[in-house]
């Protein structure tokens, strides 16, 4: 089940990240966080009752050096495009502002849910200084004080009912769900149009006609498969697109919903600190990954600089051990052909299902070839190990005493697991257990 997204909008110094903190509260956001750069958290997931969503600070997504109103304008476009619901705050200290009605028009325009909140409200006294915003046009204003966890409940309520009720995620069991990630202007629309134009590829329906989304569903050789959420890749041409939150944002939705992702460099580029950041992403999430080097047409090469390219990315990628390496273009479509096989081989092995008995021969052997090293004079036994989930392959590692498993033995433990199974393309989680 997709998770709705919700936007948090509104002008400067309103409250807005103050709220959203509020609203993810402790949880660590995947979007790394310096301490202190509350800007730097602009995506993470938040509850409210049953209900599972992600959050969007637009107020964190800045836009070049747009001025003021361009800048509050662009953020407005951004909650449209990308949420379900939009939470749009004002500050009743100020009353109505100008802004706060350029920022309405722009709501206005689109068919999203809106729900006011008027902000700074910290006592009871204050209510009724929010009248005033029945002017803006979303109907009841909610009074909340981020600073102080007040009305958050009653705003979060209102904002749940306006919850999208169709799951478009609906996709079947043994479809594959794969997206292309990675900075502007890497070739991420342009791969997925060379792929859609493909001659065996056959594209049989677009859906995501009640949401934003433009998946494309479609058949190569039998195996049907989803290329998610394009939406933002294939309807270009907005300011915000360009920025570097912007992507992360993208990238960071798409992941969420897809089985397998496809990080795309881009070889006349090579490898910058973004495309490291954006991958990283991708592998925190347990996805299955594939490292697609694009524009390799425009490469000047020869026979030594696939390989010293491919080195390169090892070395920059050391988390990313698992991931196939493919070379495309795009535009020339090179080696095209070889990404939906390998997209096929890194979902099966995302969802593969080691038999417990096999694998702990495998486990039995491996601590046979090279014994745990003891630890303080105590040394680690190895008892047993079981397949415990998939999407990503999760083992627990039964031992007499976890706290001395040593990271590098159980790197040696998935390496063992992998070269058994054959996990090409998956990262592979280990948990270590005490034997009850
Ligand atoms: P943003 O620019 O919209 O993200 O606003 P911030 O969350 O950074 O808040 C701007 C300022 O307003 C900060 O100094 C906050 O401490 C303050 N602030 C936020 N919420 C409240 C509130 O509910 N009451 C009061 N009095 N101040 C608040
Ligand atoms: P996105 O922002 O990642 O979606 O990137 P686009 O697909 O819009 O591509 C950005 C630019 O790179 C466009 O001008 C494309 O024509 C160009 N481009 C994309 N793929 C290739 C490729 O394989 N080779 C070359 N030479 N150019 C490419």
């Amino acid at each position: 089940m997709a998770k709705p997204t919700v936007a948090i909008v509104g002008r400067p110094n309103v409250g807005k990240s103050t709220i959203f903190n509020r609203i993810v509260g402790e949880r660590i956001s995947i979007v790394e966080d310096t301490p202190g750069v509350t800007r730097d958290r602009i995506y993470s997931p938040g509850d409210w009752l049953s209900y599972e969503f992600n959050l969007i600070d637009t107020g964190g997504i800045e836009i070049g050096d747009a001025p003021f109103l361009e800048e509050i304008r662009q953020q407005a476009e951004i909650a449209i495009a990308e949420a379900d619901v939009i939470i749009f705050i004002a500050n009743s200290r100020e009353g109505v502002t100008s802004a706060d009605e350029e920022v309405a028009k722009i709501l206005y325009r689109s068919k999203k849910p809106v729900v006011l909140a008027v902000n700074k409200v910290d006592n009871p006294e204050m209510r009724a200084e929010i009248y005033d915003f029945y002017a803006l046009g979303f109907g009841e204003p909610f009074p909340i004080s981020g600073s102080h966890g007040l009305g958050l409940g009653d705003l979060l309520d209102e904002v749940v009912k306006n919850f999208p009720q169709i799951d478009e995620d609906d996709f079947d069991e043994d479809v594959i769900k794969f997206s292309f990630i990675g900075r502007p202007n890497v070739g991420k629309s342009s791969l997925v149009n060379a792929l859609l134009n493909e001659d065996r590829v056959i594209v049989s329906d677009l859906a995501g006609t009640t949401r934003d989304a433009i998946d494309s569903s479609y058949q190569y050789e039998d195996q049907d498969f989803v290329i998610i959420d394009t939406a933002g890749i294939r309807k270009k041409g907005k300011v915000y697109e360009s920025t570097e939150k912007y992507s992360v944002l993208r990238a960071l939705k798409a992941i969420e919903r897809s089985d397998v992702v496809l990080v795309v460099i881009n070889g006349e580029e090579g490898i910058l600190e973004q495309d490291k950041k954006i991958a990283g992403y991708a592998h925190e999430a347990g996805r299955a990954v594939i490292i697609v080097v694009n524009k390799w047409d425009a490469v000047e090469k020869d026979e030594k600089t696939m390989l010293k390219f491919e080195e390169q990315i090892r070395e920059h990628f050391l988390f990313l051990d698992y991931a196939p390496i493919v070379f495309v273009s795009a535009k020339t479509k090179k080696r095209l052909t070889n990404l939906l096989p390998a997209i096929k081989t890194a979902s099966e092995n995302h969802s593969q299902r080691v038999q417990s008995s096999v694998l702990n021969e495998v486990i039995v052997d491996a601590v046979a070839m090279n014994p745990a090293p003891s630890d303080k004079g105590r040394r680690l036994k190895v008892y047993y190990a079981t397949q415990v989930a998939i999407k990503p392959p999760t083992f627990v590692v039964f031992v007499n005493e976890p706290e001395i498993m040593h990271f590098s033995y159980e790197r040696f433990l998935r390496n063992r697991i992998r070269d058994a199974f054959g996990f090409e393309g998956t990262p592979i989680r280990i948990i270590t257990r005490q034997r009850s």
